[in-house]
């Protein structure tokens, strides 16, 4: 009897590169996602660390041709009147450039190779729940087409962002305090856009954020903290991130938004989801093996403080508090956290992000995975 696949929860960022990275290896996967058609996606800012997903997924050239912006440098400003800081990532030692994207298009790229090596990606599929036996995950219920089917897999991903359909039945997600509202544009660039610049800028009560895109258009983004969550009024996304105490058990895993979230600008998301499904996909051997309990345990001692971390550095940065402090201020809080109880993570994460190392590797009873995919020349 043939082994079931790897079942993919959720064809978003995240589990377009988890199920891309498995089939790239020649493991069968198959993704569910629920949406019929590929939507355009919002505007992100990738960070260099990026490439090290595109290149092991031999997608760097294809990247290049679909003409993506490069984005170079990193602005913040911190709305106190001083000069914004600037990071240009050539001057930090690694590779120079991330992207600007249209996230649907980055999200089809990676379907589009994980299909090409085989996966099996079904749209307009959406995941009702996880199937169990003695405890483990042997399978989901699927709706498609009007019908409903029980489809056994060897493991699934969680990759269905807020939603958690198959997390969620483990643990629940336990909301943050702190709650948003964001709201998103596209409009064309003008004379104040810089190209290849990601600027987030803080103002009273709100932060404000620029990407340039290909094709002279820059997407525009504006958080207000406080305006999420239940609170009234219907305009903008609500947004309010979330912890979750289980990541990973017998049959299953979750990652990206399923795993934890934090805010949409601090610590590049988006780049850390691509990362971190990098690395789950390194683990999928030994969480389908004998030792699946152990190496669960393994993946959420890896991965959850990389979550909590991200949720602890978007609190401190985007605490009213910051508003208005000066740089000697701002950058002993700085010093502070890199000291304290998320130091290690937040140097972690920075290496990811800067291409430098994986984002995490993971322990089981052997000793630690290392993620397997070719890392790009420095
Ligand atoms: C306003 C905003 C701005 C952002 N800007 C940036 C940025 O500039 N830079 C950055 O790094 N990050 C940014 N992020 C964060 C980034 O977009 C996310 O971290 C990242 O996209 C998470 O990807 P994911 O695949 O985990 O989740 P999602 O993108 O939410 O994907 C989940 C997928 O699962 C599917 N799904 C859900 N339920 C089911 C089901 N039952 N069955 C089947 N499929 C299902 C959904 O249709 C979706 O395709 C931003 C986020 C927001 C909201």
């Amino acid at each position: 009897m043939t082994r079931p696949p790897v079942v993919v929860a959720g064809g978003g960022l995240a589990g377009a590169a988890f199920a891309a990275c498995l089939a790239v290896r020649g493991t069968p996967v198959t993704v569910l996602e629920r949406t019929a058609v590929p939507g355009a996606g919002e505007a992100e800012a990738l960070a260099p660390g990026v490439h090290a997903v595109l290149s092991g997924l031999g997608l760097s050239g294809r990247v290049h041709e679909a003409g993506f912006a490069r984005g170079e440098v990193s602005v913040l400003g911190w709305g106190n009147g001083e000069e914004p800081w600037r990071s240009a990532f050539a001057e930090t030692g690694g590779i120079d450039h991330g992207y600007h994207v249209c996230l649907g298009a980055l999200v089809e790229l990676l379907l589009q190779r994980a299909g090409e090596c085989g996966a099996r990606v079904v749209r307009g599929a959406e995941v009702i729940e996880p199937v169990t036996d003695g405890g483990r995950v042997t399978g989901v219920v699927v709706h498609t087409a009007g019908q409903t089917e029980t489809l056994p897999a060897r493991l699934v991903a969680d990759a269905t962002g807020t939603a958690r359909v198959v997390a969620g039945r483990f643990c629940a997600a336990e909301p943050d305090p702190l709650s948003h509202r964001v709201f998103r544009a596209v409009a064309p660039a003008d004379a104040t856009t810089e190209q290849g610049a990601f600027v987030l800028e803080g103002a009273p009560g709100e932060w404000h954020w620029r990407i340039p895109l290909a094709g002279g258009v820059v997407g525009l983004g504006r958080l207000v903290p406080g305006g999420g969550g239940d609170a009234g009024g219907d305009d903008g996304e609500r947004w309010r991130g979330y912890r979750c105490a289980r990541l990973a058990g017998a049959g299953w895993l979750s990652v990206g938004d399923a795993a934890g979230l934090a805010d949409p600008a601090f610590l590049d998301p988006a780049t850390v989801a691509l990362l971190a499904a990098q690395a789950a996909a390194s683990a999928v051997p030994v969480l389908c093996g004998d030792e699946a309990e152990e190496a669960a345990r393994g993946y959420m001692d890896c991965y959850a403080p990389v979550v909590e971390c991200a949720r602890a550095f978007a609190a401190f940065c985007l605490d009213p508090a910051r508003h208005g402090e000066n740089t000697e201020t701002l950058l002993r809080g700085f010093t502070a956290f890199a000291a304290g109880e998320h130091g290690g993570a937040l140097a972690r994460i920075r290496a990811a992000l800067a291409g430098h190392r994986p984002l995490f590797d993971v322990e089981y009873p052997l000793g630690p995975l290392v993620a397997s995919l070719a890392m790009p020349e420095r």
